[in-house]
């Protein structure tokens, strides 16, 4: 076990979270969570909710944000760790990117009614707790409540991934203004769940590279979406590119996550973690 049981990536209904960020903070409390950074997507909406709460509790609380980012052909997230939430670059830019989820829903809904599946958005919006950010998460889980599919899991491999019949291509931020946008905003950046993205050894190593180049601060090693292979491998990748290591539950609720908050697998003793930078 690393000495502190930190967990830098979760989310609340501020996003595609199903508790609150009180609720949230609560439940890393009681799981022994000793550094907590809420991450909701593209908002910073929870975040002062969430550091009442974790006052109020004596727990650590970092500011945080995951932005949605398009690089080559791929969808990647970003996490800021340690923003200043009034920072007004960021929350511009937030908001752009924000702003086009609403188009993007509708054609996704649209694609669905192609498929004969009615009613998908209003009835993603009745999971939505932000109306401005709806996710396919929350698609997701009405899906599961027409009974399209078993569980949200299934309903990704069938609906709502690249190449299934609910999915739409969408254009996010920049890799360059995402990165920007945090370091303007005094956040370390951080490369969310590396594993889950689809590119080759080669555009990996650009892509860790580039982010390097940018200003970029370190990279989620253990977390919730890694099996111990990918562990080591993006432990030797961190290395490499002489970034820090994070780590990181990826928690959206006690239904809807793999691991619970503050259980992602300690970081190999030899990294840097990204918390000694925190604060
Ligand atoms: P969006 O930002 O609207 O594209 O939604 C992405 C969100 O959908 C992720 O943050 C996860 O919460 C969820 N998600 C994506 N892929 C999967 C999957 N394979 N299984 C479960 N949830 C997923
Ligand atoms: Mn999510
Ligand atoms: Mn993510
Ligand atoms: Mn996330």
């Amino acid at each position: 076990m690393n000495a502190l049981n930190a967990d830098l990536h979760c989310h609340s209904t501020a996003s595609d979270g199903t508790l609150t960020p009180a609720e949230v903070v609560r439940r890393a409390a009681a799981n022994g969570v000793d550094l907590l950074a809420l991450t909701d997507h593209d908002e910073l909406l929870g975040l002062p909710e969430a550091a009442a709460t974790a006052a109020e509790l004596g727990l650590r609380f970092v500011p945080g944000v995951e932005i949605s980012v398009s690089w080559l052909d791929q969808t990647l997230h970003i996490i800021g760790l340690g923003i200043d939430p009034s920072n007004a670059a960021l929350i511009e830019g937030l908001a752009k990117v924000r702003g086009g989820r609403d188009g993007r829903a509708a054609r996704i809904a649209a694609e669905l009614e192609r498929i004969g599946i009615r009613g998908a958005m209003e009835g993603a919006l009745r999971y939505a707790g932000n109306p401005a950010l709806v996710s396919r998460a929350h698609f997701a889980r009405f899906l599961v409540e027409i009974g399209a599919s078993r569980n949200v899991h299934d309903v990704f491999l069938h609906y709502l991934a690249r190449g299934k019949p609910g999915y739409v291509e969408h254009v996010w931020a920049t890799l360059e203004d995402a990165v920007g946008w945090i370091k303007g905003a005094g956040g370390l950046a951080v490369i969310a769940h590396p594993g889950r993205y689809r590119l080759s050894h080669a555009e990996m190593d650009i892509l860790f590279d580039r982010f390097r180049e940018l200003g970029g601060d370190a990279v989620e090693v253990a977390c919730g979406a890694h099996d111990g292979g990918q562990l080591l491998a993006f432990a030797r990748l961190a290395r490499k590119f002489g970034l820090m290591a994070s780590r990181a539950s990826d928690f959206h609720g006690p239904e809807d996550s793999p691991i619970d908050l503050g259980r992602a697998d300690p970081l190999p003793p030899d990294l840097t973690p990204v918390w000694t930078r925190l604060n």
